[in-house]
């Protein structure tokens, strides 16, 4: 078996956050979300353009949900686009062509559709990567008999980490590491310690980029090698990994905390009954129990 016929697959899933994109357009103008997409589909031509096996997918992961820009209900599974793309007549690959309008086109649709109601303002990032994993999972199925895949995600991170889902996103972690699917993250704006600990644990990438306008630069450098060609690469050095976890009573990062014998669930406070596996623990209480007098010497 060559390493010719694996299929490798590469799944971005890119943080659309409405409000973050908001605030960033009036940060910075040069840098806002339509541009940020021009970088993803550059670094998703270069990657499909390497090999007919290297395939691509594309989820925006949003508020509420997630939605796969590429490749998306319309578009015929099996097929490489030959129909829609021999309509395009400019010389450029077809392939490339359409998967590039199928982008922009989902992409409005998602943004213009969705509106962000009330408080929930974090990215569902746990329920994007999930979805990448089961997207991963049924490529991996429906190939031909005898033909590896080799998958991975790379995360395009945006907007803040959401404490509250510490748990879904560790899940899923471990999935991913169960199945053997790399994780990589590429942060634009402020650390996220749960990517920091996703990429640690799948043996990805960790990158927060120092210049955003220069997110193709580093894509293409940094993140379209496969993780056999980096080892031969001179690559940003790993960052430190904040390896904090969140207390399952208020999801707030703590560095030390109680743990349920039983469950293993992570609490800041001392409660005598789990919350989460309801074990109610057998624990003395030495000075609350006997404050008499003592009998010594
Ligand atoms: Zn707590
Ligand atoms: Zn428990």
């Amino acid at each position: 078996m060559s390493s010719d016929d694996e299929i490798n697959l590469l799944v971005i899933v890119v943080d659309v956050n409405p409000v973050f994109w908001g605030q960033q357009a009036q940060r910075d103008p040069e840098f806002t979300l339509s541009k940020c997409l021009d970088a993803i589909m550059v670094f998703g031509n270069s990657h499909m353009a390497m090999s007919r096996t290297h395939k691509l997918a594309v989820i925006a992961s949003h508020c509420q949900d997630s939605h796969f820009l590429y490749p998306n209900k319309s578009w015929k599974s099996g097929d490489n686009g030959e129909d829609e793309a021999s309509s395009c007549g400019d010389g450029k690959y077809e392939l490339l062509s359409v998967a590039n309008k199928h982008m922009v086109e989902e992409i409005k649709n998602v943004m213009s559709k969705t509106e962000v109601s009330g408080n929930s303002n974090d990215t569902l990032l746990a329920g994007s990567l999930a979805k990448a994993l089961c997207y991963i999972n049924r490529v991996s199925k429906e190939v031909e008999v005898g033909q590896e895949t080799k998958s991975r995600i790379l995360v395009i991170k945006a907007a803040e980490d959401c404490a509250r889902q510490y748990m879904n996103f560790m899940n899923v972690i471990f999935a991913a590491q169960k199945q053997n699917t790399l994780i990589d993250a590429c942060v634009l704006d402020s650390d996220s310690g749960l990517l920091q600990q996703a990429c640690d644990i799948t043996g990805g990438l960790y990158l927060k980029i120092p210049q955003k306008v220069a997110l193709a630069q580093y894509l293409l450098w940094v993140f379209l090698p496969d993780s056999e060609q980096r080892s031969k690469l001179m690559l940003p050095q790993p960052t430190h990994v904040d390896y904090r976890a969140a207390c399952f009573c208020h999801r707030n990062l703590i560095e030390i905390g109680y743990v349920c014998s039983v469950c293993l669930s992570i609490f800041c406070n001392f409660s005598p009954i789990c919350t989460t596996c309801e074990t109610a623990f057998k624990i003395q209480l030495p000075q609350m129990v006997k404050p008499k007098k003592k009998k010594l010497k």
